[in-house]
Order: C-alpha cells, then sequence, then structure tokens
C-alpha cells in the first residue's frame, strides 16, 4: 500500500482536534484500510486486529459478500423509506425469523434504538394492565439513549444525567431470587444479556436464562434479551439464548447484525410484535435496502463458510492458549471466560498498561471494566493469527504483571 495516498494520521489528528468533539478517547492512529483481521494505518503499518470493528466486524474487514452486496446495492436503490415495500428487507426478516424464534422484526441502525424499540414495545404492550416498569441487571449494558442508558444499571454512565426516565428496578447479574423479589403486578419486562459484554464477559450459570423464562411466564412479565453483543453468531450459536431450552418474547441485536455495515434489529414474537401499531414508533433509515443486503450477506458467509462451527474452535484455542498462561501466571489470571469469539481474560491487575503495549506491537485488543482484556475476534480469523497474538498478549502480560 501506498502510505502517501492518504494524509497522515498526525495531520488526521490534528483535524480532529479542531473540528470533532473530543466525547472518545481515541488512540493516536489513523485506520485506513482492512483485510480479514489485518488493519493498515496511513503510515502503512499493518495490524493484527483481535477486536475488529468494536464486535461489529465479526467477518472481518471487508468480508467479500459484504462488500459485492453493497456495491450492487448502491447502484440500485440507496434508501427506501418504510412508507414502501423492498425486498431485501423482507428478505433479511424473514432470514432473522427463520434463525431465531420465529418472530417479526423491526429494523433500526444500532443496538441503543434496538432498545429504546424493546422498551417502547413493552411499555405498549402491558399498558391496559397496568404495566410499566423494567427490570435490568448490575453491570449490564444497553446504550448511551436515556431509556436505554436507564436501563444501563451502572452508575458511572448515569453520572450528570439525572433525573434518568422512571420505573427501572435493577438488581444483581445471575441472581434469580433477586428479579423474583423485585417483580410485581406491575412488573412489564425483565431486560438482560445473556452474556454480559461490556461488564466484563460475565457468563451466568445455566440455569439463569431458562429461569428467567420461568419467572416471567408465571408473573406475566415479558423477557427482553439483548444480543446486540451476543447475536449472530458470536457465541458459536446464531443466538446466545440457543445454547439453553427456552427463547425470548423480545430480542434485540446491533454490532454484527450486518457484516459491520450499522444496522439494528428488534424481533418479538407475533402476539407481542402487534402491539408497535403503526404511529408508536418508526426510524427513517431502519431496514435501508444497504444494511438489509449486507446482512443477507453476512449470513449467507456464515452459513456457506461454516463459521458458527469455526467460531467454536477458534474458543477453544484461546481456551488452550490462555490456560497455559494461566498456569504460568496463577497470581496474574483470575479467570478465563470464553464462549466461541466472546472472550475475556479477568486479569487480577488493571489492563490498561496491556492494551497500550500490545498497540505498541501492533496487536489490537480491548479491555473492559478495568481489568478484563475482552477479545471480540472475527470468526474467520486463522489459527496461524490466533497463535501470533497470543504470543504477543501472553509476552506482554508477563511483562506488566511482575
Ligand atoms: C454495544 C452494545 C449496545 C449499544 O449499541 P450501540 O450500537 O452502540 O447503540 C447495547 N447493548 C449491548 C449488549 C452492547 O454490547
Amino acid at each position: 500500500m501506498d502510505p502517501s495516498a492518504h494524509q497522515s494520521s498526525t495531520e488526521t489528528i490534528a483535524q480532529f482536534g479542531k473540528y470533532v468533539i473530543p466525547n472518545y478517547r481515541r488512540y493516536p492512529v489513523s485506520l485506513v484500510r482492512g483485510e480479514g483481521s489485518w488493519i493498515w494505518d496511513a503510515e502503512g503499518h499493518r495490524y493484527l486486529d483481535f477486536f475488529p470493528g468494536w464486535g461489529c466486524n465479526m467477518l472481518g474487514h471487508c468480508p467479500p459478500r459484504v462488500v459485492e452486496a453493497v456495491r450492487e446495492q448502491v447502484g440500485q436503490l440507496i434508501h427506501v423509506p418504510n412508507t414502501w415495500y423492498m425486498e431485501a428487507q423482507g428478505a433479511f426478516a424473514q432470514a432473522l425469523s427463520e434463525r431465531a424464534f420465529g418472530g417479526q422484526c423491526f429494523f433500526c441502525n444500532s443496538g441503543a434504538e434496538a432498545n429504546e424499540a424493546a422498551i417502547k414495545l413493552a411499555r405498549l404492550y402491558g399498558y391496559g394492565s397496568g404495566r410499566f416498569k423494567i427490570i435490568t441487571m448490575e453491570g449490564g449494558f444497553h446504550g448511551r439513549t436515556y431509556a436505554a442508558l436507564t436501563a444501563t444499571a451502572q452508575p458511572k454512565y448515569h453520572a450528570g444525567l439525572e433525573p434518568m426516565l422512571p420505573g427501572f428496578t435493577y438488581v444483581p447479574y445471575d441472581d434469580l431470587q433477586a428479579v423474583a423479589n423485585a417483580m410485581d403486578d406491575q412488573t412489564a419486562a425483565v431486560m438482560v444479556e445473556p452474556i454480559q459484554g461490556e461488564g466484563g464477559i460475565n457468563v451466568p450459570s445455566a440455569d439463569y436464562l431458562p429461569g428467567l423464562r420461568k419467572l416471567c411466564n408465571e408473573r406475566g412479565a415479558l423477557l427482553i434479551l439483548d444480543e446486540v453483543q451476543t447475536g449472530l453468531g458470536r457465541t458459536g450459536r446464531w443466538f446466545a439464548y440457543q445454547h439453553h431450552e427456552m427463547a425470548p418474547d423480545i430480542l434485540t441485536c446491533a454490532k454484527a447484525l450486518a457484516g459491520g455495515v450499522a444496522a439494528g434489529v428488534m424481533m418479538a414474537t407475533t402476539d407481542v410484535a402487534l402491539f408497535l401499531k403503526p404511529g408508536t414508533h418508526a426510524s427513517t433509515f431502519g431496514g435501508n435496502p444497504i444494511a438489509c443486503r449486507a446482512g443477507l450477506a453476512a449470513i449467507e458467509t456464515i452459513e456457506n463458510d461454516h463459521l458458527l462451527e469455526r467460531g467454536k474452535a477458534i474458543g477453544e484455542r484461546f481456551r488452550a492458549q490462555f490456560e497455559a498462561l494461566r498456569a504460568e501466571l496463577p497470581e496474574h489470571i483470575r479467570e478465563i471466560r470464553i464462549l466461541g469469539v466472546m472472550i475475556g481474560l479477568d486479569l487480577t491487575f488493571d489492563a490498561s498498561d496491556v492494551v497500550a503495549k500490545c498497540l505498541e506491537r501492533r496487536l489490537l485488543i480491548n479491555a473492559t471494566h478495568g481489568h478484563v482484556v475482552r477479545l471480540l475476534p472475527a470468526l474467520n480469523l486463522s489459527d496461524d493469527q490466533i497463535d501470533e497474538g497470543c504470543a504477543i498478549l501472553a509476552e506482554v502480560i508477563r511483562e506488566v504483571a511482575v
């Protein structure tokens, strides 16, 4: 690649300083091109990406079928408003429904929006019987818009923004009794991530989701699963709830939903979905043909390339590497939490130095919740790439963990 084809990272950073609101902490690198799990910066350096697109690029950078579908679609129609029918949206809805619990879809453009739709639908459904309260879990993450943010039971995200939306109750994660105690005849829904992502890759006990399903049935509340991060193959199944014998009433998904193109969806069983009547909710860009064609191409890629199976194998290879490292550093690695390509390495010390030192060695990873190394690698990561990245990560952890 010719680096002179791009403005330097320094120039881009200076431009941001002047014209872009500084609400993100950014690494001092401008990225210009990606292919699979490799990504290049403006200076032509190549990085191995174990966190492609913050979980959105689950098929790696620029997956060929997605690129082709988007190219074809932009030459036909870029946008069609939801006052018309369009083939791609119907086909994508059918593909998702058939891989989930047979419900219907409402499309939007992000995870927060999908959760807004879910919260609104739960309230619309409960309105006639006086049910409006939503129970969510401590340490959860549901997005940054006001209802999704209120659902996010982490005080640090609410600071300075109060008062939050009324009607939310927070209970500890993976605690069925706490949910049972919090429920009353005004409870509209319980909303939960099947695995907490931002909260530190927290995998609940096996009886948690089936237990929540049972509680909701007994008490007349809806069960909303936020699969924004776990959805569309991340855990080795299409959706994480499919590891259990149960299904939700409402499910949200975004991030990897459309092969890296911005898209979100709320799915609901048909009898719940009918409460989202014309006039109650809408999204101008939701379900646009580019996103839907990209999403169909993502599903086709996962199926044709057997990537759900591959995801499990990738997870096991990471596990073997990390178990060896833990045997070497038992004082520094508290726990290894892996389901498919959703990977958490719980350290006994702050992980931000690990991220910085990996970046110096051109390995991109993430840290969440202070001390958890979070990897959301692509489903088509190769064994060699896993070994190469794990070797770097192990060296860095040895170095930082003294
Ligand atoms: C990322 C995330 C969201 C928010 O998605 P946005 O697209 O950033 O609005 C919501 N829920 C979960 C579980 C997430 O991981």
